[in-house]
């Protein structure tokens, strides 16, 4: 096929899954059917006409407003989009049409939607988390038995390692719940797609950052009293063992 058209369609398609993102950030936490279903609106539930439905064009046609009641449309959904197109095109450049491709796209969706969902609403839903972790040893399994095997050791071992911090900073701080259940599945999740060496250099990033991130909040006294949530961490850790992970392993190998 024609490497443009080729191009396009895989484009067209990740707008279709960033359009999918947007729907399950809005309607996992409220506890709204996630279907691949976008012929309602979100906002008055009124049926939604053809062209209003398209990814990308519609938010452009519309100005920012949904038709159907006004209702001014998030500019998460236009990004989500556009981030969607260009993860298939640069995952399928990076991968090919092979199974690693979907594993990837749905570990990258998975990602997004949950630390999405953490910012806003301080949760990580078991949804987000227990599809992820069936998506990811579903598609290890495809791939090959090794990876299948690391997949299972990756999701004890990052969920175990979480639940295990958890353990210790209630005994040795007193604290009750220092680390939610949904974080701990959340780490689980990304061990189970990234197997547990990136796993646990993905999770040892995350720590690092939130680190970083609370002792500069407790510098410049922003810290309301409220605890930080982990999620948006471990999401941006697993991105960065995504791309760097592999340099870490060298140099702690050599
Ligand atoms: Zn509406």
């Amino acid at each position: 096929m024609n490497e443009f058209i080729l191009n396009t369609i895989l484009f067209v398609s990740g707008t279709v899954y960033g359009s999918f993102l947007g729907l399950c950030v809005y309607r996992i936490p409220r506890k709204l059917p996630v279907v691949f279903d976008f012929s309602y609106c979100d906002f008055c539930e009124q049926p939604l006409k053809w062209n209003h439905k398209l990814p990308l064009v519609s938010y452009l046609l519309l100005g920012r407003y949904s038709a159907c009641c006004g209702n001014m449309l998030p500019i998460q959904y236009f990004l989500l989009e556009l981030a969607g197109g260009f993860i298939f095109l640069l995952y399928f450049h990076l991968y090919g049409l092979t199974s690693f491709f979907a594993l990837m796209v749905i570990f990258t969706g998975t990602l997004i939607t949950g630390f999405l969902i953490d910012i806003k609403y301080w949760i990580i839903p078991d949804t987000v988390t227990f599809s992820g972790m069936l998506a990811a040893l579903v598609t290890s399994f495809l791939i090959s038995n090794h990876r299948f095997f690391d997949s299972i050791i990756g999701l004890v071992f990052c969920g175990g390692f979480l639940f295990a911090a958890g353990w210790f900073g209630t005994k040795m701080l007193g604290k009750s719940q220092s680390m939610g259940g949904g974080d701990i599945k959340f780490a689980a999740m990304i061990g189970a797609f990234l197997g547990w060496q990136l796993g646990g250099i993905a999770v040892f990033l995350a720590a690092m950052l939130g680190t970083t991130w609370g002792t500069g909040r407790l510098i410049l006294k922003t810290n309301e009293g409220h605890e930080i949530q982990f999620g948006p961490f471990l999401a941006a850790g697993a991105l960065l063992a995504l791309i760097i992970g592999k340099n870490i392993l060298h140099l702690i190998l050599i």
